[in-house]
């Protein structure tokens, strides 16, 4: 764990303040690859909200080694068909919609459980083919569907800026993803408050094109071991 806790939140309140903002910005605290001990921790901040998992399976084992975490659970990695089931199970929220295919079989899944799920889009606006996430070609497409879904409650959009250190592109594509947000906005006549934006090395950029929720794991954590067991 980060032992100057306080200094993200200092970089969180200079950023909105050069924003000229003060409205609030979720954080997401990112524990992927972290144990649960680390969540523990994490969860002891007062500002964080949630927790954010990439992997259905890693999270399933967390939770049940951690059933009463405090903190809301969010799927922030692509998700795969044929996992819709237990990550409508696991999860509070499913960040990562990006098909009519997908968003068909949790609306399935969402009235099979008796629930509805709160859910966000996740376009690809940097256009890396790496990236998850729709495209903003056929961005329109989805949203139509997926706001025609009657088990399913879309509160807005998510993307993964460039993996590069110009600024001017990391924010290209975040303008873009607020751009299409505020298009959302007027044509459904949704609120959409959640415009998921911003991770370690961009949150400040992000938060400067209206991000509202900020996806934060290794300033919190530290950098990530992926050979380590969990
Ligand atoms: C891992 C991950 C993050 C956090 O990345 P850091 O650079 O460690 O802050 C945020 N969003 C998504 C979708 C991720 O997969």
């Amino acid at each position: 764990m980060n032992t100057n806790i306080e200094k993200i939140y200092e970089r969180i309140q200079n950023a909105k303040e050069k924003a000229g903002r003060n409205d609030k910005i979720f954080f997401v605290a990112v524990s992927k690859t972290r144990t649960v001990e680390e969540m523990k921790e994490a969860e002891k901040i007062s500002w964080v909200d949630f927790f954010g998992e990439n992997r259905v399976q890693e999270a399933e084992s967390k939770k049940i080694s951690y059933p009463d975490s405090k903190l809301k659970w969010r799927l922030i990695g692509h998700l795969q068909n044929n996992k819709a089931r237990k990550a409508a199970e696991i999860f509070d929220f499913i960040d990562s919609v990006d098909s009519i295919e997908l968003a068909a079989r949790l609306n399935r899944i969402a009235g099979e459980l008796n629930k509805k799920i709160p859910i966000l889009i996740e376009v690809n606006t940097s256009g890396e083919e790496s990236k998850s996430g729709v495209s903003p070609k056929n961005f329109s497409e989805l949203l139509d569907f997926t706001v025609s879904q009657e088990n399913l409650s879309l509160e807005g959009l998510m993307t993964v800026g460039p993996l590069t250190d110009d600024e001017k592109e990391i924010r290209k594509s975040f303008s873009s993803l607020r751009g299409l947000i505020e298009n959302s906005r007027a044509s459904t006549g949704l609120a959409l408050p959640l415009l998921s934006m911003g991770m370690s090395d961009d949150f400040e950029l992000a938060i400067l094109e209206g991000s509202t929720m900020i996806r934060i794991g290794t300033l919190l954590f530290g950098p990530r071991d992926y050979t380590k067991k969990n």
